[in-house]
Parts: structure tokens; sequence; C-alpha cells
């Protein structure tokens, strides 16, 4: 409840904003036409003065009321400027628009001793209607108000019974139109701010909804491609993995190496520690192995079980052994004691080399199965250590 009355405050608020905002617009574009077409009624009337003076007409005071216009259209041109965005604008603009309807007031009582018309008035009523958003309330006051001086005043200038009756009645039915006539237009204008407002809420709401989901599978796609226990790619990371390589400009002879890495007595591990420890034993290791890549062009991934792969590419098979003897050397460095191991007193590993060019990447199977083999050498030749797919083993039946 709280929330709504504060986003409807919000909403309140917003709109006053917006409001004065477009009143200061349009009072900008009447105030410019008003003090030129003004001007040009000062000049015309200053021409008719000295060239063919019509003897009874108040030259002078239509004169003063045209500057009086300019002036005041002039500074509300000039606040509509530069206090757009202060909250007292509103009450200026309808203090404004209460001098203009007054204005057209005066012409028109003085028109009627000339012409007998309330032209003046009626247009003023009609601009201020078209081009200022008033509330329903300051309407109503200032309609209303201007009409009952009109009605005070014109007995006095207005002596034919005839066009006085006429006057109140059609500017009866005129303000009352003018009353109708300014709601709608502020209703109309308020109900398409909140509809345009709410459709903004809407598309940021969607696009935050559409940034939150992105970010959802985007997480979820490295859950997928992650090894729980290890926090290592699996092989669907690996498979990623081959995907970017595969696409990337690589010439065709660039050579890329595998490392098929393996845990030396780790069944006897857990059977003498505790699936926990060995667990802890995998996490050590999984480390270790992340914190020894040594190029953004290697990868490393926990292949399954007590098993990880490495790729490297732009290393070829000369390169291998001394990065894999690193590996071994690191593993045995930290030192996780392993008292049933036939090889050491240490958690040790196994390493099967196998090496080819990127062209051939995406056919890996074929190099995974000769780093098998050179692992399942390392370990038959006495674990704790690694060897290299030697290719002229490679007989065309295994190819
Ligand atoms: P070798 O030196 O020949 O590699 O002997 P090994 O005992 O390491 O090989 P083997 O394949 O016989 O056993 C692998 C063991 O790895 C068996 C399994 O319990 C253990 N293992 C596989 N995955 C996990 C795991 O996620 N956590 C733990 N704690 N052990 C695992
Ligand atoms: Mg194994
Ligand atoms: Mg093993």
């Amino acid at each position: 409840m709280k929330f709504k009355s504060l986003s409807l405050k919000n909403h309140q608020t917003a709109y006053r904003e917006h409001r004065n905002k477009v009143n200061a617009k349009h009072i900008l574009m009447l105030t410019r036409y008003v003090i030129l077409f003004e001007f040009l009624f000062i000049l015309i009337a200053l021409f008719s003065y000295h060239h063919q003076r019509v003897e009874n007409f108040p030259y002078m005071r239509y004169i003063l009321m045209y500057t009086i216009l300019i002036c005041i259209s002039f500074a509300m041109n000039r606040s509509a400027k530069y206090m757009r965005s202060s909250p007292h604008f509103y009450r200026l603009t309808t203090l404004y628009a209460a001098f203009f309807i007054s204005w057209g007031l005066i012409v028109s009582l003085l028109d009627q001793a000339l012409y007998g018309h309330l032209n003046a008035f009626y247009i003023n009523i009609v601009a201020i209607m078209a081009i200022v958003y008033m509330e329903d309330r300051d309407i109503l006051l200032l309609y209303l108000g201007e009409t009952f001086v009109l009605f005070v005043f014109l007995p006095s200038v207005q002596v034919n019974q005839d066009v006085l009756v006429g006057h109140y009645v059609n500017t009866i039915v005129f303000i009352l139109f003018m009353v109708i006539a300014s709601h709608f237009h502020h209703k109309i204008f308020k109900r398409q701010f909140i509809t345009n407002n709410r459709l903004k809420a809407q598309i940021k709401e969607n696009d935050t909804m559409a940034e939150e989901l992105k970010r959802a599978v985007e997480k979820l796609e490295t859950l997928v491609i992650q090894d729980d226990l290890t926090g290592l790619p699996n092989r669907r990371g690996l498979e990623e993995f081959i995907r970017r390589i595969s696409q990337m400009d690589f010439s065709d002879d660039v050579p890329y190496s595998l490392m098929m890495i393996d845990i030396d007595y780790f069944k006897d591990y857990n059977d003498t520690y505790g699936h926990p420890m060995g667990d802890e034993a995998l996490r050590a290791i999984s480390k270790v192995l992340s914190s020894e890549l040594t190029s953004l062009n290697d990868y490393v991934i926990r292949y399954g079980g007590e098993e990880f792969l490495q790729v490297c590419i732009d290393k070829d098979s000369t390169q291998m052994p001394a990065l894999a003897e690193k590996l071994r050397l690191a593993i045995e460095a930290i030192g996780i004691e392993h008292r049933t191991s036939k090889c050491a007193d240490v958690i040790t590993i196994s390493i099967g080399i196998a090496s080819s060019t990127v062209h051939s990447i995406d056919r890996l199977s074929e190099v995974l199965t000769q780093a098998d083999k050179a692992l399942y050498d390392a370990k038959t030749n006495g674990r704790n250590q690694y060897a290299v797919f030697d290719q002229s083993q490679n007989t065309p039946s295994s190819s």
C-alpha cells in the first residue's frame, strides 16, 4: 500500500514536470506570435493615426493595450525559457492565462463603442484553451471569473439592450463549450502521458527481464560445462573449446598436443583414506593443474573420474616432455600422503602425450586414443612418469 501511494506520487510529479515542459514550449510559441502581431497592430494604428485618422477611434488606448500585451508576453517568454523547471512555473502559467484573457476582456469592452463584438475575449479564451494545459479547477475559476467580470462591466459600455442580451446568451454558451473542451483537452493530454509512461516502464521492465534471463542462461551454460567437484571444465567445456579453436584462423600446420593425466593408485587412496579425502585430493590436484597453465591456448578439463586432459594449442611433441615433467613434479611437490601407493609415498600422476596439427582438431578422438596409449605405457613402465606416443607405432589399423 505504501509502495503504491509512493509510486503514485512519483507518477504525479513526473506528470507535472511534463505538463510544465509542454506548457513552456507552447507559451514560447504563443508569446512569439503575440509580440509579432501586436507590434504589427501598433504600426497599423500609428499609420492610420497619421494618415486617415478616424475621428472617434481611441488610438492611444489601443496602442497602450498592445504595448502592455507585448511587455507582459515578453516577460512570460523569458520565464518560459528560464523558469520552466521551477516549481512555481505552473502558477506563472495560469497567471499569464488570466492576464491574456483579461486583456481580451478589456479590448472587448473597448470594442463595444466601435464594433459591438466580443471577438478579442473569445479568441483569447480559445487560444488559452488550445495552448495551455490547466487543471479543471483552475479552468473553471478562470473562465467563470473572467465571464463574471465581463458581465458586470458590459452594461456600462454597451447601451443597446438587444446586443447586450445577445452577448450574455452567446458568452454563456461559448464559455460552457470552452470549459468542456478544456477539460477534455487536458484529460486526453494527461491520459496520453500516463499511457506513454506505463509503456516506458513496461519496456524497461522487459529489458531488465531479458537481461536477467541472459545472465541466467550464461550461468546455466557455465554450469553445464563445469565440473561440480573441481570447478574445472568438463567434456562439454572441451567441446566448446574445440569449437572455438575450429573457428579461429590458425594456419593448418599449427601443432597442438594432448596430455592425458591420470592419478596413480587412486582407488587405493580412496580405500585407505576414504572417499571424502579422495575428493579433497582431486580438488588440490585440479588447482595445481590449472595454476600450471602457461598460455591462453592451453586448456585443462576433468576428463572423468581421476583423469584430466590438457590441450595445448601451438605446442608440438618436442615441447611437451618438459611441460609434462613440470606438472608431474608440481603434483609430487604438494605432498599428499599416499601410503598404499606402490610407486611413491605421496600422490603422483602419470601422463600420456600425443600431438597433431590443428587442421585435424575436430577429429580429436584419434589423438586422444594415442594419448591414452602413451598413458598406458607410462603406467606399465612404473607410473609417476610421462610417455610420448610413438608415431612409428601408428599402424594404419589404429589410425
Ligand atoms: P592406476 O594407477 O592404474 O590409474 O590405478 P587407479 O586405482 O588410479 O585406477 P582405477 O581406474 O582402478 O581407479 C580409479 C579410482 O578413482 C576409482 C574411483 O573410486 C576413483 N574415483 C573416480 N572418481 C572419483 C571421485 O569423484 N572422487 C573420488 N574420491 N574418487 C574417485
Ligand atoms: Mg583412470
Ligand atoms: Mg588412476
